[in-house]
């Protein structure tokens, strides 16, 4: 097992170029590139492999800096090649981390908050009290731990392991805004892990005063974890409907920045058995979004142990993804994956706990099951 990075060097991961380069007492403009360019591009994982620097540089940098990654915990990998990764942090904090490879792309689904706030009644990470946010530095340390265990080093301009960013891991990206905003600033940076844009997603609950900004100052695409076409039930599954309700949620996504030349929000849609999946769930639905360029990721419920739902039947799927199909809405179903290691959609969880005893409210099926 990796030994945990030590919480006395500074870490360097995580700043920006101007931050590295204000630590960097005395160190020329040109070297800190280099250094970033080691770091992000060539992805090493030792100042001792940082060859064009000179050699009292290098110790110096050894005395007092790191680029150590987190420590990896557990290791799993799915039947159907998914893998799971537990990253833990000097001060024992762990979190999840999932690979998704498919024929086409390889998508990482990262982590933003140790635990949630929230309490999405479908999503196991839900259970879990917040602990703490993720830093900048263990946010962008998740793609680097992954480019690792890949071998996808150094950053290519094709045949890359790890094509797309989702996230969609532990946390409510948008309450934790600051830092995934820093995060992403350096993922996508061209001159070292360079993401596009376009290959990258932010899903959220519906922090509805955050999404714009997260629009204007990032242009990633926007998902919205949906789940219910009206007040009533989706308040029921996530109760941050409460304070951002659905026409406010609805009314940001058609003013989310580049929709007006097309770019298409995706609403996430779990497959609740008897709860969200009727028939007129699905027209509401479409009502719902009528007029905003979007498309619709049916997700059949993955459960967990105490979840308290089920999963529709693959003919109501059929039928649900059917009418909004006919509707001109893309409604793809996503194919359940690393779900024999609890790594799908909404499975994720750590044992990292706060002090106080985490209370969940019982779902009521019986007041849920509202048209
Ligand atoms: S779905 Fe996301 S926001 Fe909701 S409880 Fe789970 S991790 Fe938190």
């Amino acid at each position: 097992m990796d030994s945990v990075p030590s919480l006395e060097l500074k870490p360097l991961i995580g700043l920006s170029k101007d931050q590295l380069l204000a630590i960097l007492v005395g160190v020329p403009k040109f070297r800190a590139t280099q250094i970033w360019n080691w770091i992000y591009f060539q992805g090493v994982a030792s100042f001792d492999q940082m060859t064009n620097l000179p050699k009292d540089l290098r110790e110096k940098l050894k005395e007092n800096y790191s680029i150590e990654r987190p420590q990896i915990s557990n290791h799993q990998k799915s039947m159907d090649g998914t893998q799971k990764w537990l990253l833990k942090f000097p001060d024992g904090q762990e979190i999840e981390t999932v690979f998704i490879p498919e024929d086409s792309r390889g998508t990482l689904c990262v982590s933003s908050q140790v635990g949630c706030t929230l309490t999405c009644k479908f999503c196991h990470t839900g259970t879990q009290l917040l602990v703490r946010n993720l830093t900048a530095a263990e946010i962008v340390a998740q793609v680097m731990v992954a480019r690792d265990l890949l071998e996808d080093w150094p950053t290519k301009t094709e045949n890359r392991k790890l094509t797309n960013i989702v996230f969609m891991g532990m946390g409510e990206p948008l309450y934790n805004y600051e830092n995934v905003a820093q995060a992403l600033k350096i993922i996508m940076d061209e001159d070292g892990l360079w993401f596009s844009k376009k290959r990258i997603t932010l899903s959220t609950s519906g922090v509805v005063p955050m999404i714009e900004q997260c629009g204007k100052e990032l242009g990633v695409n926007l998902a919205i974890s949906l789940h219910a076409p009206n007040d009533d039930l989706r308040t029921k599954i996530i109760p941050l409907n409460n304070k951002y309700p659905l026409k406010e949620l609805i009314d940001v996504c058609r003013n989310y920045p580049g929709t007006e030349k097309g770019q298409r929000i995706t609403f996430e849609y779990v497959m609740l058995k008897d709860v969200n999946d009727s028939e007129s769930h699905a027209r509401e639905l479409i009502r719902l979004i009528k007029g905003i360029p979007s498309k619709i990721n049916l997700i059949p419920f993955n459960p967990w142990p105490g979840s308290g739902f089920e999963r529709s039947t693959s003919a109501r799927i059929k039928e649900f993804s059917a009418l909004l199909e006919k509707a001109g809405y893309a409604s793809p179903i996503r194919r359940p994956r690393g779900e024999d290691i609890l790594a799908a959609c909404g499975q994720l969880k750590s044992e990292s706990k706060r002090v106080v005893k985490h209370k969940r409210d019982p779902f009521d099926f019986e007041k849920a099951n509202i048209s």
